[in-house]
């Protein structure tokens, strides 16, 4: 008899390395399923210099064109990171010709944890009621006082640097010392707390970096790149953090190469009972069995394993009796913004490559506060340095005193770029596009998405209100601008299976639990109700935590 496992995390990425950890701890004997390539610290490549890149970091073009023309859009697929990035031949999606998607991904054990920009912060109940409070798609089933324990529980493990603020909109959280700031940021940041006192912040970027060794892992020395991997294990990612700690229970079996077809549904019992497996590398079908299966595969990737497990009794897609399953994806909307140049100290520079820059939490439409033309709000990140050797080619000039010139620092400068909040729409939504598979035989998603009028007015009042923060500090030759992105860029997509009270309009429940198949939990991006404008994967890591304590409890108690 093949073994029937406690339970099944599909995906080792940032939710799936959390499921992994919190299950195997529980005692649960936990089979995590990984499409992707085993890798190791020996696959980080951080402190490899430009001189030792074929391409000097420049990158192989002709290559990157031909197999990642779509992962290249992404700022951190270059010569060093682009193999932790899939190969977009291998993994197509379909889009219609007018409504282009960026579906930036990864698919290797550690999934994109590996090179997220490691921004984490909190939501407040001015994200969960905004729903219910402008009548938008549904009401979250959860409210701040429910998730507030798991951001202590998830941020107490992986080690979050950032200043405590007291702001309502961005609770504080449980810190290590916060990076600092360099000078030219603490002149802006002088200049909003004088221009609009108790209103406009700002603050170093809260991140998953340890400034202090914590739980085993060494504080940041600074090199960087961290997109590349760190060998200290100095920010959070599943190899870094969770899949050691899942590992260290006996607990654990992680099976890369393991490509999730679709899940297996027991009509009798009303239970999903295990998932039918491509393997990576024969391309043999295998199925595996367990009690309790927790989707960790991101928001899109699980909704297509959903949707491409439709059963007579669900014909639209496993568990979507709410016919919500693929429907309101969502992504923020960024690049509203400004840059300048400031006044500061002439005689200082940053040293090091502090990994994190400012971050300047939303100001509009707060609770009790005056109102916008628009609806929810955005917050900014960005920073401030000296022009550098890359001013070289706008350097007029020739011979030694050119060259001297160069080696000392430029102006300093100053950027802030906007992160807007996305509004739920039933008519951005996911289907399996029956004309097209992916190299395992496996049926792709068809991505319907593109931003409203709500999304690109928040851009446009970011681009202002940047400049307008600039000219308050002193910023000359301020340049506002609105980049014209589409969905996706920002890597923050989330929708597709959302939470609710109601099973009528959305799949999961307060729980993460599907409200069809109760042993079915999802706890990726695909549950979000809506996106606030704060990056999300601090609240899916908290999500999936909570969901785990639910559902062994509930197989503790027999209900599942
Ligand atoms: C460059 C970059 C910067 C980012 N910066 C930030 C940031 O600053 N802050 C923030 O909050 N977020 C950031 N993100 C987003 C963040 O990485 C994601 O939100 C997060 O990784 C999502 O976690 P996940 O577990 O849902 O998916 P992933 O981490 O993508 O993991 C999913 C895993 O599932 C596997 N998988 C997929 N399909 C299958 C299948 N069919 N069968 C088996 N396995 C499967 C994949 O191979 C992958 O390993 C960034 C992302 C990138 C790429
Ligand atoms: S900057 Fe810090 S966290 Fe990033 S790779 Fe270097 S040591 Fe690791």
């Amino acid at each position: 008899m093949p073994k029937t496992y406690d339970a099944i995390v599909v995906g080792s990425g940032m939710t799936g390395g959390w499921a992994a950890k919190e299950l195997t701890e529980a005692g649960l004997e936990t089979l995590v399923l990984e499409a992707g390539r085993p890798i190791t610290t020996a696959d980080y490549v951080e402190h490899v210099p430009p001189w030792q890149m074929r391409f000097r970091g420049l990158d192989d073009r002709k290559k990157r064109m031909a197999d990642q023309p779509i992962q290249r859009e992404c700022y951190a697929c270059d010569e060093w990171s682009s193999k932790f990035f899939v190969n977009d031949h291998d993994n197509p999606y379909t889009t219609e010709p007018d409504k282009p998607f960026l579906w930036l991904r990864g698919r290797q054990v550690g999934g994109r944890s590996i090179m997220w920009g490691r921004q984490v912060y909190r939501w407040s109940d001015l994200d969960f009621e905004a729903n219910l409070k402008d009548g938008i798609a549904v009401d979250w089933p959860i409210r701040y006082a429910d998730i507030a324990p798991w951001y202590d529980h998830v941020e107490r493990f992986i080690g979050i640097s950032g200043e405590k603020l007291g702001l309502p909109q961005l609770p504080d959280g449980q810190f290590l010392k916060p990076m600092a700031l360099n000078c030219g940021e603490e002149v802006v940041r002088d200049a909003l707390a004088k221009h609009w006192p108790g209103e406009r912040v700002l603050t170093i970027g809260r991140c998953a970096i340890l400034t202090e060794d914590h739980n085993g892992r060494s504080a940041c020395h600074y090199c960087g790149y961290c997109e590349r991997g760190c060998v200290t294990l100095s920010y959070f990612n599943s190899i870094n953090a969770t899949l050691p700690v899942a590992r260290q229970t006996g607990k654990l079996t992680l099976r890369p190469f393991s490509v999730v077809h679709s899940l297996m549904y027991d009509k009798k019992r009303n239970r999903v009972s295990g998932v039918r497996v491509i393997d990576g590398e024969t391309k043999h079908a295998i199925e595996f069995r367990a009690r309790v299966i927790f989707l960790c595969a991101s928001t899109l990737e699980s909704a297509r394993i959903l949707l491409n497990s439709a059963t007579p009794d669900f014909p639209n897609g496993l568990a979507n009796s709410s016919g919500e399953l693929g429907h309101n994806v969502m992504d923020h909307i960024m690049g509203g913004g400004a840059n300048g140049k400031i006044t500061a100290p002439a005689d200082k520079k940053p040293v090091g490559r502090r990994p994190n820059g400012i971050y300047v939490p939303r100001f509009r439409n707060l609770a009790g506060g005056p109102k916008s033309t628009f609806l929810r709000g955005y917050g900014y990140q960005g920073g401030a340095g000296r022009e550098g050797w890359g001013r070289g080619a706008d350097l007029p000039g020739f011979g030694a005193d050119w060259k001297k010139a160069l080696r000392d620092p430029g102006d300093w400068s100053f950027g802030l770029y906007g992160f807007g909040e996305c509004l739920p729409n039933h008519n951005n939504y996911v289907e399996i596009d029956k004309t097209k598979n992916d190299a395992w035989g496996i049926p792709v998603l068809k991505i319907h998405c593109t931003y409203g009028d709500n999304e690109w007015a928040l851009m446009k009042d970011a681009s202002i209100a940047a400049a307008e923060m600039l000219a308050a500090a002193g910023a000359r030759e301020i340049t506002p601008y609105i980049d014209h992105n589409p969905p996706g860029k920002a890597i923050h997509e989330m929708g597709t299976a959302r939470m609710g009270r109601d099973p009528k309009t959305s799949v999961l429940n307060a729980r993460n639990q599907a409200h069809d198949i109760p042993n079915l939990f999802v706890t990726d991006g695909a549950c979000m109700a809506s996106t606030a404008n704060q990056n999300p994967s601090i609240t899916y890591m908290a999500l999936t935590a909570r969901a785990c304590d639910y559902a062994v409890g509930a197989m503790k108690r027999r209900e599942i």
